[in-house]
């Protein structure tokens, strides 16, 4: 059967890691969550102090990084190494998500990250989700798909998603922090997020999950050539 990539890129929380995982375990196909990669990549400059504004003292540290997904059979998800430490819950962290897009947006963090994930996907068979995935690291991806939601359904589900491991945040404090990671995701001069030309616009605001991937699967297949 024809294996194809799929790249799904988007705004920050409109869900494009759980489709696009969904979509792959459908598919048979790896998943692979770019922005997971960024926030790791945020994490060990944090934990280790790294001065990320002189390019020598970042360039030391991305050579001391290394990044692995595993499965994880009993949570049914990829979780991700930072060298020998799975770090799946402590990249999640407001204090990460608010540095995350000042560290991916270094063009020496672009190019680690790209190279990595360009390897991952050259056999095909791949789904993989961030914001430049469509544009740079696969632009000829047969399936280039671009989520939005609007803003408050956005904040309402990562809301939902921290507020029982951070309990003291607020709506408000997650809503700015999407905005902001949008706007400098948007208006960055390495890799900006952009809709590539040939993309399927997908907004998910009033949808359910399973409308969704029913309409994900029906576009995947016909670029595989089964409809
Ligand atoms: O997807 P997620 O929201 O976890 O990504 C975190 C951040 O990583 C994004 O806000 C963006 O700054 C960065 N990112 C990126 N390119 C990607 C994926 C994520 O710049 N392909």
């Amino acid at each position: 059967m024809k294996k194809i990539t799929i790249a799904i890129d988007g705004y920050s929380s409109c869900g494009k890691s759980t489709m696009a995982k969904q979509l792959a375990k459908e598919l048979g196909y790896v998943f692979v969550d770019s922005g997971a990669m960024y926030r790791a990549i945020t994490l060990y400059c944090l934990q280790q102090g790294v001065d990320w504004h002189s390019e020598q003292a970042l360039n030391m540290a991305l050579t001391a990084i290394h990044l692995s997904f595993h499965w994880n059979d009993a949570l049914q998800q990829s979780d991700i190494y930072l060298n020998d430490t799975d770090v799946s819950e402590a990249i999640r962290t407001m204090e990460v998500a608010t540095k995350v897009s000042e560290i991916a947006a270094l063009p020496a963090v672009r190019r680690f990250a790209v190279a990595q994930q360009q390897q991952m996907g050259q056999n095909k068979g791949i789904v993989m989700d961030g914001r430049d995935i469509g544009t740079v690291v696969f632009p000829d991806a047969e399936l280039k798909i671009f989520v939005t939601a609007s803003i408050e359904v956005r904040a309402q589900r990562r809301y939902d998603e921290l507020k029982a491991k951070a309990p003291h945040i607020s709506l408000e404090e997650v809503k700015k922090n999407l905005q902001a990671r949008d706007y400098m995701d948007s208006t960055r001069s390495e890799s900006p997020l952009r809709q590539a030309d040939d993309v399927r616009l997908l907004d998910n605001s009033n949808m359910s999950r399973k409308e969704q991937l029913l309409l994900l699967l029906s576009w995947a297949r016909k670029e595989m050539g089964l409809v």
